[in-house]
């Protein structure tokens, strides 16, 4: 293949290092590229240009406040592990999982990074409203953490729920918030979902190296590439709900492959692509696993999601309304 051609040394020894096989990356690259926008060719050219660069490239810091560590764990898993090749290579300044340094060290690290500037600031878990107390990071309000490093990033990329709107820190007493609230007037690219998928930040963060800007936002600062389309719109139970086929006894094997839309199912309301790109290395989804859409894309999740698998909640109650009023159409075949 003539992309494989342009493969130097260095850049082998970095996918044979993380056992990534030619032929898995180059698969990867397609898809990637497919979704960005850009040719096959184009992106895996410059993606090598931006690993062997990388010393030149700005460096990633990656801060995290209320958040259980759920998104680090989805990029750092990801296959092919792509991510880690990323964050390897463009220099992860900082990191507060993944990095070996701890205490002082992992001070000044953050410190230094943040007065050189330049960086891409990645923010995982919310920001305290209620009192600075309830997050801390070395005896300084994570609040100030996130201003001090906005003020001096290149990009700034929320990942997960928690990070891009509040999440389940915003439904307790914490109060907690999205960065948009905290950093008002910044440009700032929302990825939720709970975690972030992967893809999504490996995606976001290439189309940032490969292409110097970020990619098109909808409204609410979610990338149009991965937040177009519905989960309803791609959901395979959809001819059951057009056909008013609703799933309400998970016991009743006659039911197994109903709409879950008695059972607190938010698809209609929720812009994702879960449904084409599943998780778990494109395994499974939430609905095709037994369990409704929970919404978590949206601003509106956790607090007005919940209950979660009951249709009680007033979202799931709009989408009832809807379908009754008829304003939620028919898939056409
Ligand atoms: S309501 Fe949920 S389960 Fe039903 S078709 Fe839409 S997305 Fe699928
Ligand atoms: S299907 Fe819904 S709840 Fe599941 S991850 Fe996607 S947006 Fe979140």
């Amino acid at each position: 293949m003539k992309e494989e051609s342009s493969f130097s040394k260095k850049f082998l020894d970095a996918l044979e290092f993380r056992g990534i096989r030619r032929r898995d990356f180059l698969k990867y690259c397609a898809a990637t590229a497919a979704v960005l926008g850009i040719s096959e060719f184009e992106f895996t050219t410059k993606l090598i240009q931006v690993v062997e660069a990388a010393s030149k490239k700005p460096p990633v810091v990656w801060i995290e406040g209320q958040s259980c560590t759920g998104c680090s764990i989805s990029f750092t898993q990801s296959y092919p592990p792509v991510g880690s090749i990323i964050l390897d290579t463009i220099s992860l300044r900082h990191h507060d999982a993944v990095m070996a340094a701890s205490g002082d060290l992992a001070e000044k690290a953050f410190h230094d990074a943040v007065k050189e500037g330049g960086f891409v600031l990645i923010v995982e878990g919310a920001i305290p409203t209620a009192d600075d107390r309830f997050c801390m990071v070395a005896g300084k309000p994570f609040k100030k953490m996130v201003e001090e490093a906005g003020a001096k990033a290149a990009a700034i990329i929320a990942v997960g729920a928690c990070a891009t709107y509040g999440g389940i820190p915003a439904a307790t007493p914490t109060k907690g918030v999205g960065l948009n609230k905290i950093l008002p007037g910044k440009a700032i690219i929302n990825l939720p979902t709970c975690p972030v998928h992967h893809d999504h930040l490996a995606g976001t963060i290439l189309y940032f190296l490969t292409t110097g800007k970020a990619p098109a936002l909808d409204k609410i600062g979610r990338p149009v590439m991965y937040f177009g389309e519905s989960i309803h719109d791609n959901c395979r139970r959809r001819g059951q709900f057009d056909a008013g086929k609703f799933l309400t006894d998970w016991n009743d094997p006659k039911q197994k492959e109903w709409c879950l839309i008695q059972k607190g199912c938010k698809g209609p309301m929720t812009y994702a692509d879960c449904a084409i790109r599943r998780w778990n290395a494109g395994i499974n989804f939430c609905i095709d696993c037994g369990a409704p859409c929970q919404g978590c894309a949206e601003p509106g999740f956790y607090a007005q999601m919940s209950p979660l698998y009951s249709a009680e909640s007033e979202i799931s109650k709009r989408i009832l309304a809807m379908r009754e009023a008829g304003l939620i159409p028919k898939k056409e075949s």
